[in-house]
């Protein structure tokens, strides 16, 4: 009787899994945004796993555990796959990749030859189709067998070539993805403008490919890794999946420079271990490394169940995430005015530091999430990502949560708060409100901004309270015996921060646009206005109608631009830079802004090359943002060999670090410098 109401209720838990699991597969897949984490719907998953393997008999083929995916979604033309795109398996530790290798292992007959190990890149994955070279057609991976046609929105992404280098037949798989920095931004502007915010990168890349308007794939800053060579013709065929890398870097499509070659499990392991705090560094997300058998005739060997293939298994990184309670909400104030709420929290231990403050963005964010001052929440955080508050734990609840009331007056100058209608975000009106001239300032100092060194909010915060500086052009009248009166500034940091605000004249118009702050003018904006109109003098009389012709301005940019110019104060402020001698100019090199597509790779460069003297390829390669060392290491990205290489390459191979001949170099260079918009120079 007792199993009988154990199987009852086993099966019960079965269905509602089922349910709850297509839910999230439609949320996440076909509306591109999840309730709940990855880490929770891979809970969901185990525990679906797991009842299924208690009771096999109820494993039907449309149950998730046995599918990928979800089917396209109504608005594409489908695309059928002649060769399905699979998930992947999971292992959540070591002991799973010892159990994997060893199923492996009895299917063969023998251990694997060796193993690839690649970053897992958290972006959408897509399947190119090449003829004759020529991109023919880009599809979503849907359900895995039939995907969405998204050719159109793939060739926005430069990233993605139209042409190959040789005139193959080329059916490749590859991550489409979106950088950290473009994805912060992308909120930034959507939160300015009340859009709803995407949940990370992942769903801000998989909801910018599948538009049905290519032009706003267009506008949002997407590239893509290539792994897998699904099929080739015109081409010798790889043997190996180290062999199908190497050939799609000389095609030029883009792979991940993190990949290496192990011959053991332990190699495996120890690269695990490496790479774990390794993906902190990377501007995008990854969730996992995927371990892949290298030899081809191998994976063909142990071939794939209905929907992952049994020659690869994807590590998953441990989650983020810790549950704390929440203390206090209370708020910001920043440049703009924004009035923006945060959690104050019971310190807690998360992804290797101490979490006690996270972000609450606006107040629907807390009335969607129905939080409580006193809940008991989950909080994420990853690497030097900014804490976030996931979801509260109302069953944790004892009666005592209070809710949040966003407050009428400004908590820095009284002044009141006011939401405009239709607006996620409230504001204080209070134009002389300190909170927003620090802000402001911190936010001209900046990194991508004026790139003041030293010129801290410390700093700043003293010079406001002081009334020395009152708006960004009164910095370049501070002088260093002043500033060395400030608190902890000695007379030689006063001196080295008046150098710093010196230099910080010349950075061109597209970082001083961006530094003034003006509503909407992100980064991208500011370069495309800056290089567009050439001068700060052109772009001041600019009207709506020439605004407007720029592309990528739109109303509500354009609207913003000219209120900013039709406040006297802010043509004061202008004024008064101009005659202080910062640069109102467009710089002639004027990429200072974006990222560099080589940014972070490190290069080694062994005997001689044709087209370059070492000189010149250093130089090349730090243009394009990369970095030229001495020495191969694990760390190095790419091992570049000309004739006659010296002992680094036999060092390369003994590391399993990827090695380029010249033709590959001088292919990754073109399509690096296509990206960058800039020109071949090989000698
Ligand atoms: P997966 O994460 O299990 O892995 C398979 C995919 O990894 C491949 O299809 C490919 O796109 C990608 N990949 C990245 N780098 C790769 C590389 N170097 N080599 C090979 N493949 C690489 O993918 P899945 O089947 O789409 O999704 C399952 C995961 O998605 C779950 O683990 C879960 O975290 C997440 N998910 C979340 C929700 C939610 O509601 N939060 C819902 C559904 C799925």
């Amino acid at each position: 009787m007792t199993t009988h109401t154990a199987r009852d209720a086993a099966r019960q838990r079965l269905e509602e899994l089922r349910r709850l699991i297509e839910h999230h597969n439609y949320r996440y897949y076909v509306l591109d945004d999840p309730e709940i984490t990855d880490a929770e719907y891979d809970q969901l998953m185990e525990e679906l796993r797991e009842l299924e393997a208690q009771y096999p008999e109820w494993v039907t083929p449309d149950s998730p555990t046995q599918r990928v995916g979800a089917p396209p979604a109504a608005g594409f033309t489908p695309v059928e796959h002649r060769i399905p795109l699979l998930s992947l398996d999971n292992a959540f530790d070591t002991e799973d990749l010892a159990a994997w290798e060893a199923r492996i292992t009895r299917m063969l007959g023998h251990k694997p030859s060796g193993y690839v190990v690649e970053l897992k890149i958290d972006g959408l994955a897509v399947a190119l189709t090449y003829r004759e070279g020529l991109l023919v057609r880009g599809a979503t991976r849907g359900d895995g067998r039939t995907g969405e046609d998204v050719t159109a929105n793939l060739k926005t992404i430069r990233a993605i070539p139209l042409r190959l280098r040789r005139p193959v037949n080329l059916e490749v798989r590859g991550e489409v993805y979106m950088v950290r920095s473009a994805f912060e931004q992308l909120n930034q502007e959507r939160e300015a403008t009340g859009e709803p915010l995407f949940a990370n990168p992942r769903n801000a890349a998989a909801g910018s490919v599948r538009q049905l308007d290519p032009s706003i794939t267009a506008r949002r800053p997407l590239s893509i890794f290539t792994y897998t060579v699904a099929d080739v013709e015109g081409a010798p065929r790889p043997a190996t999946q180290w062999e199908s890398l190497q050939l799609l870097r000389e095609l030029g499509l883009r792979t991940n420079p993190h990949v290496r070659r192990c011959a053991t499990l332990d190699e495996v392991v120890e690269t695990i271990t490496q790479w774990t705090d390794l993906r902190h560094q990377l501007d995008y997300e990854t969730d996992g490394i995927v371990i892949k058998v290298d030899r081809l005739d191998e994976q063909a060997q142990l071939g794939a169940t209905s929907h992952a293939p049994r020659w690869a298994i994807a590590y998953k990184f441990p989650a983020e995430q810790a549950v704390t309670r929440l203390l206090d909400i209370r708020v910001n104030v920043g440049r703009t005015g924004a009035v923006t709420p945060y959690a104050v929290l019971e310190p807690v231990r998360v992804a290797g530091s101490t979490v006690s403050r996270a972000t609450l963005h606006n107040e629907d964010y807390i009335r969607e999430k129905d939080i409580r001052i006193g809940d008991m929440v989950v909080i994420q955080k990853a690497g030097d990502v900014i804490p976030e508050l996931v979801r509260v734990l109302p069953e944790r609840r004892t009666g005592e949560e209070r809710l949040f009331q966003m407050p009428d007056h400004c908590p820095v100058c009284g002044a009141k708060v006011y939401r405009p209608p239709g607006e996620a975000i409230a504001r204080c009106m209070g134009s002389a409100c300190p909170a927003q001239l620090v802000e402001g300032l911190i936010h001209f100092g900046s990194r991508n901004a004026m790139d003041i060194d030293g010129l801290g909010p410390a700093v700043i915060r003293q010079l406001v309270e002081r009334g020395w500086v009152k708006d960004a052009a009164d910095l370049y009248q501070l002088r260093a015996e002043e500033l060395a009166q400030l608190e902890r500034m000695g007379a030689k940091s006063a001196a080295n921060l008046v150098a710093a605000i010196e230099r910080s004249k010349g950075r061109g118009l597209e970082r001083l646009l961006f530094a003034l702050g003006i509503r909407l003018v992100g980064q991208r904006a500011a370069q495309t206005l800056a290089q567009h109109f050439g001068s700060m003098e052109r772009l001041r009389q600019a009207t709506r109608e020439e605004l407007l012709a720029v592309e990528d301005v739109g109303e509500k940019m354009a609207e913003a631009i000219l209120q900013w110019f039709g406040e006297e104060q802010n043509r004061r402020l202008v004024d008064r830079l101009a005659a202080a001698g910062v640069v109102m100019t467009a710089a002639s090199q004027a990429r200072e802004g974006t990222p560099l597509p080589w940014q972070g790779w490190t290069f080694v460069l062994t005997g001689t090359l044709e087209g370059w003297t070492r000189a010149e390829a250093t130089k090349l390669i730090e243009s394009l943002g990369g970095q030229v060392v001495g020495s191969v290491s694990r760390k190095t990205d790419y091992v570049v060999v000309g004739t006659d290489p010296g002992s680094k390459l036999e060092k390369a191979r003994q590391l399993g670090r990827p090695v380029v001949d010249e033709a590959t170099f001088r292919a990754m260079v073109e399509e690096a410098q296509r990206q960058v918009g800039s020109e071949v120079t090989p000698r």
